[in-house]
């Protein structure tokens, strides 16, 4: 066991189960290594979560694949976060879905395509909105995980937002206070 903290600041993309495009996980690492000044790894194959699954619901338990996320996170020491990016439709059990989950303060964030395709609408798709949706979803729960709380700006990344109409509205970006909470530097 190395006792040292991770000497490496990176975040590697790990695609989650059935469905993902590594290509869309490629295009992500761009953005998110520019906002966060981190060098970004993409895992190339993606884990199984059909533990996770529940049959009556259809949809994918988030909290539980967070903690698989976090138990390969004790084995990584070259990564200091880790963002599990999956297509699966994900829940925790007081909320209909959601976007996506993470650690405050932990290393560890999921983030869900599912519910940000237009198609999930019934809507045209529109790749360049679903990339914008999930840069702006990865930020959102990647800050928590810097110990960001939600943001009352709701222009803020940090603002809360529970439908596509309103992560539409917010940009990919902390206002300043969320940037100095989380000791991003300018
Ligand atoms: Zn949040
Ligand atoms: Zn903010």
């Amino acid at each position: 066991m190395n006792a040292n903290p991770p000497s490496v600041e990176a975040i590697h993309l790990q695609p989650v189960g059935e469905g993902i495009a590594l290509e869309l996980v490629d295009e992500l690492a761009a953005p998110l290594a520019r906002l966060f000044r981190v060098s970004c790894h993409v895992v190339p194959s993606p884990i199984d979560v059909r533990f996770a699954l529940d049959a009556i619901r259809g949809q994918y338990y988030s909290t539980a694949i967070l903690q698989m996320l976090t138990n390969s996170a004790a084995e990584d020491a070259s990564a200091s976060r880790i963002l599990g990016v999956t297509a699966l439709d994900l829940y925790v059990p007081v909320l209909t879905f959601v976007f996506g989950e993470a650690q405050l303060q932990g290393r560890c964030a999921l983030v869900s395509l599912h519910r940000l395709r237009e198609e999930f609408y019934g809507l045209p798709a529109n790749a360049g909105l679903l990339m914008e949706r999930t840069v702006k979803e990865a930020v959102h729960e990647l800050g928590h995980t810097f110990g960001l709380r939600h943001c009352a700006d709701w222009r803020c990344v940090m603002a809360s937002t529970h439908a596509v109409e309103r992560l539409d509205l917010k940009s990919s970006a902390f206002c300043a206070a969320c940037r100095r909470a989380a000791g991003l530097s300018e």
